[in-house]
């Protein structure tokens, strides 16, 4: 089905991605899998490319070159690459950029913001703690507060990024007049008493994930993003960006997984039988609803709509649905779905990802339950 998302220049935007990501990422993204690290010069190398293409400079003039469909364009090229821990760790520093772009100083944009806008910078986004990453507003890390600085100390696990990073948008509570609120702060990930220990992990390869340890972190007050106290309403009013990109990285490594199946399928049998035929078209039919449904989150997310329901609904459903059809394919394609030099064992590994980084399934029913049955409404907290 052809869809009314994507105009002429997304798909220019596409072809020359395209061309960019085979040329500069697929030679090396093995060497970076077994590695477990992407290096700095191939981030500074794509987002130029990406900012000329939109700029322009590159021969066409882009349409709207903010509209989120470029991202989704960007996402669907990486996934043919079959290696989603190097989308993981793109997303995590786009999902960063519009807490500082929103609530950060002048001095935290031209230090931070558009370091990561050229590549210069790599981040993450520190929320979850050892004791638990679900309930948000129960995190420990505390911020002590001094005249012009911030003493840290606490800890964050499954950081993305956080070996690797150049700094850590971090929330922390503030401790100020025997309140604790929850703030936002940027630290810079060489700051002294820091600790960093990768985890290893199943899937996502590439991308580095780690603990990282705060013991008397001195970090100057000026890195404070936006209000003291206001860190809780900062990520509920962005933590859907994360769950539309989820949505968007299920959907496209479902597309190349469906390619990857039927491809292999055919070169084994040439004429594929009935059963194949019913499963394999069975696959495609439902991809198409879960993309669709997800393109339309996706439009009116960029109409600038705040729509919590449709973000969950999406993150949930299209990365539950990515690991049954991931599935489903591994039993038509039997042994060489496991054989480990095929591309479908890694994509088996990345997808178990999906239902739990972004906010688990259970949160996601959590949060769809109390807007679908309790009729809460999640409005705007901050404009
Ligand atoms: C590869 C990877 C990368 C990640 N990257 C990041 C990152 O960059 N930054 C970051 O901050 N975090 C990151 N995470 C952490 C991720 O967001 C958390 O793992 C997730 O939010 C769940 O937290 P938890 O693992 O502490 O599980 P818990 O919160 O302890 O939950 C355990 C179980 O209890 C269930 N549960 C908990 N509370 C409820 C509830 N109220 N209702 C129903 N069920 C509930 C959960 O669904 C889950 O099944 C990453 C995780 C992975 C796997």
């Amino acid at each position: 089905m052809e869809n009314i998302y994507f105009n002429s220049s997304h798909t220019y935007y596409r072809t020359q991605l395209g061309v960019f990501i085979q040329e500069h990422i697929a030679p090396h993204i093995a060497q970076w899998e077994l590695e477990e690290h992407i290096p700095k010069y191939i981030w500074i190398e794509l987002m130029h490319f990406i900012n000329d293409l939109k700029k322009g400079t590159k021969g066409k003039v882009m349409k709207n070159p903010g509209s989120y469909f470029y991202d989704v364009v960007l996402i669907e090229e990486l996934a043919k690459l079959n290696y989603a821990g190097f989308a993981a760790s793109y997303g995590i520093c786009q999902l960063a950029k519009p807490y500082l772009e929103n609530y950060g100083s002048e001095y935290i944009k031209r230090t931070y913001l558009d370091q990561i806008k050229n590549g210069e910078f790599w981040c993450s986004i520190a929320i979850t703690e050892p004791s638990g990453g679900s309930d948000v507003a129960q995190l420990k890390t505390l911020a002590l507060e001094f005249d012009d600085h911030f003493l840290i100390n606490g800890s964050k696990t499954f950081i993305t990024n956080g070996v690797y990073a150049d700094f850590y948008l971090l929330a922390v509570k503030i401790k100020a007049l025997d309140v604790e609120h929850m703030s936002l702060i940027i630290v810079d990930a060489s700051s002294d008493g820091i600790t960093k220990t990768k985890i290893p992990k199943m899937g996502w390869h590439c991308s580095d994930t780690a603990t990282i340890g705060f013991q008397n972190v001195r970090v100057p007050k000026k890195n404070l993003v936006g209000n003291q106290g206001f860190g809780f309403q900062y990520l509920m009013e962005h933590l859907q960006n994360e769950r539309l990109y989820v949505a968007v990285m299920a959907v496209a490594d479902m597309d190349d997984m469906y390619s990857y199946t039927r491809r292999t399928l055919t070169s084994k049998h040439h004429v594929l039988n009935p059963y194949q035929l019913i499963e394999l078209s069975k696959v495609y039919a439902e991809i198409q609803v879960f993309k669709n449904y997800v393109y339309h989150c996706c439009a009116i997310f960029d109409a600038g709509i705040y729509a919590v329901k449709e973000c969950t609904i999406a993150k949930k459903s299209t990365s539950e649905a990515l690991i049954k059809l991931i599935n489903k394919c591994m039993d038509l394609l039997q042994f060489s779905s496991v054989d480990e030099k095929n591309e479908i064992a890694r994509k088996f590994r990345d997808a178990r990802i999906s239902t739990i980084g972004g906010g688990t399934s259970d949160i996601m029913s959590e949060i769809l339950s109390k807007i679908v049955l309790d009729q809460k409404a999640y409005t705007q907290a901050i404009s």
